[in-house]
């Protein structure tokens, strides 16, 4: 792909024979449909010649089983069908290919040894269903993830279970839920502040919570007295994600979690972004009496597609008998997996977790040690930082607040020259570079929301600087440009709402 790997601006609108050419070298990578590679007696198997009777499958299993025709099913060889596959892998971008400053998503390098350690055959070959006397090595892996992840949060349990950060959230939600009623004082609202990552009022809502919005402050962050004007009798928890969506630390989050413990309410911490805390600061000790990881996002794994996540939730004592079952038990035979709960809230899904995004967890956090983790969240924070200042003249921070692991972005080029934040985005690819998050979140207007992640080397920032400032420059020289980018990819601009609402997923002769 042109740029990849290279940040190189185009100079100016009047240099388009440079993206024109760089379109051209695009279109050896215009892959056409495989059905439209097919060529009919094309094969990828050649089967050894028949040594044993065989039998027709319908004889087999039965008519209801087996499909009579397949129409205009794709007929191609092995190396045909590998290529087309790359060659559209090609097509995307990819953290492994490009700076990849995705906010909120924490899109950096993830070393591949612990890919390596995940793949080792005494883990990855673990059948689920291994009796636990035979699977010791996993569970005391998994045992001391969960005490890792207790000293890097400050919380009392850790439970693997969830498989995402949201199954985190509704887990957490599920267990406050269940303290209550023990309590013998069902509660039934949720406060979210109006900068929350969509999945907490979604996972609030599942869980059964009516949502309260509070606003967050003048300043961005949240402000105690005005919690204090939400929190009542009714109120179950409130959910917050500290640093906030802004990268804002929470200044006020002690306070916070005072009143809301004086009031019986509970503190749920969001902590997918604990690529800024890890050695610096405890949710255990902000107040928090659930928090969530991400462990997809901060303790490696390479995430984004869909993939598998994994989401552990910490708690503080008084909410360990509501945790997930089975829990992992260490006694005199060694460990165990506990499923005599009685006030747990059940199972969560199939078996303990995504173990394989475990085991790379753990390899990270060995890996680095707390010191190194340290130095993650220290230099993580660097970056947002310096990418912000550098940046400050044409695209100011949404708040007069330093950052922590990423920084929310505005500019003035909408009003000045009818360049959206969309415009700026779609012109990034041309330089090779993923853009941002954008219009997240939703209280800054046209935001653009970069987290560069502590993986990335000053050059690679300093481009992704020069590149921002050459596009505000195009910008104002020539707003077409931008409105029409980007210019150098196989495909041009899209209709995304149309490939929302209406995705082709079905090929049908033309
Ligand atoms: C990513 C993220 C989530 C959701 O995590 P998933 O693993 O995508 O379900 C929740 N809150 C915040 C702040 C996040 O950044």
């Amino acid at each position: 792909m042109a740029g990849a790997g290279k940040i190189r601006p185009a100079q100016t609108a009047s240099e388009t024979p440079e993206l024109a050419a760089a379109a051209a070298s695009n279109t050896r990578w215009a892959v056409p449909l495989i059905f439209e590679e097919s060529v009919a007696g094309r094969s990828g198997v050649d089967l050894p010649r028949r040594q044993f009777e065989s039998r027709p499958a319908i004889d087999l299993i039965g008519a209801d089983l087996c499909r009579g025709a397949l129409e205009d099913f794709p007929q191609a060889s092995e190396p045909q069908v590998m290529r087309h596959f790359l060659r559209l892998s090609q097509l995307n971008f990819a953290q492994a290919l490009q700076f990849y400053p995705l906010g909120s998503c924490t899109m950096k390098y993830n070393p591949v040894l612990n890919d390596e350690c995940a793949q080792l055959p005494g883990f990855a070959a673990l059948h689920p269903h291994t009796p636990a006397h035979l699977a010791q090595g996993a569970l005391e892996l998994m045992a001391k993830l969960e005490q890792a992840l207790a000293e890097i949060s400050g919380m009392d349990a850790i439970s693997l279970h969830p498989a995402a950060g949201a199954q985190g959230e509704l887990s957490g939600l599920l267990i406050i839920r269940a303290c209550h009623m023990k309590r013998g004082q069902p509660r039934h609202k949720v406060i979210i502040p109006d900068t929350a990552h969509g999945t907490n009022p979604a996972s609030s809502a599942l869980a059964g919570f009516h949502v309260v919005v509070a606003k967050s402050g003048d300043r961005g962050y949240l402000e105690a007295s005005q919690i204090a004007r939400l929190v009542d009798d009714d109120t179950a928890a409130l959910m917050v994600t500290n640093p906030s969506t802004l990268g804002i630390f929470e200044p006020e989050i002690r306070e916070i979690a005072n009143l809301l413990h004086e009031r019986g309410a509970m503190l749920y911490l969001d902590g997918a972004n604990m690529n800024a805390l890890m050695g610096v600061a405890k949710p255990g000790d902000m107040g928090a009496d659930v928090v969530q990881f991400n462990l997809h996002k901060t303790f490696s794994t390479p995430h984004g597609g869909g993939g598998p996540g994994a989401g552990p939730i910490g708690v503080k004592r008084h909410l360990e008998p509501f945790l997930a079952t089975p829990r992992i038990v260490r006694d005199s035979d060694g460990y165990r997996l506990d499923s005599d709960r009685p006030d747990s809230i059940g199972k969560l899904r199939s078996f303990y977790g995504n173990f394989g995004m475990l085991v790379r967890a753990y390899t990270y956090i060995l890996a680095l040690g707390g010191d190194g983790l340290e130095q993650v969240s220290r230099r993580a924070i660097l970056c947002a930082n310096y990418i912000r200042e550098r940046l400050r003249d044409h695209f100011p921070n949404a708040t007069d607040q330093p950052v922590m692991h990423e920084c929310v972005l505005t500019h003035d080029l909408e009003k000045k020259k009818g360049v959206s934040t969309l415009d700026i985005a779609k012109r990034l690819l041309d330089f090779g570079i993923h853009p941002p998050t954008i219009y997240f979140p939703l209280v800054v207007h046209g935001a653009l929301m970069i987290e560069p992640t502590e993986t990335e080397s000053r050059q690679t920032l300093d481009d992704f600087v020069a590149a921002m400032e050459r596009i505000y420059g195009e910008a104002m020289e020539n707003p077409e440009l931008l409105k029409q980018a980007p210019h150098a990819l196989a495909l041009r601009r899209v209709d995304e709402a149309l490939a929302a609402r209406r995705p082709l997923l079905r090929w049908t002769k033309p």
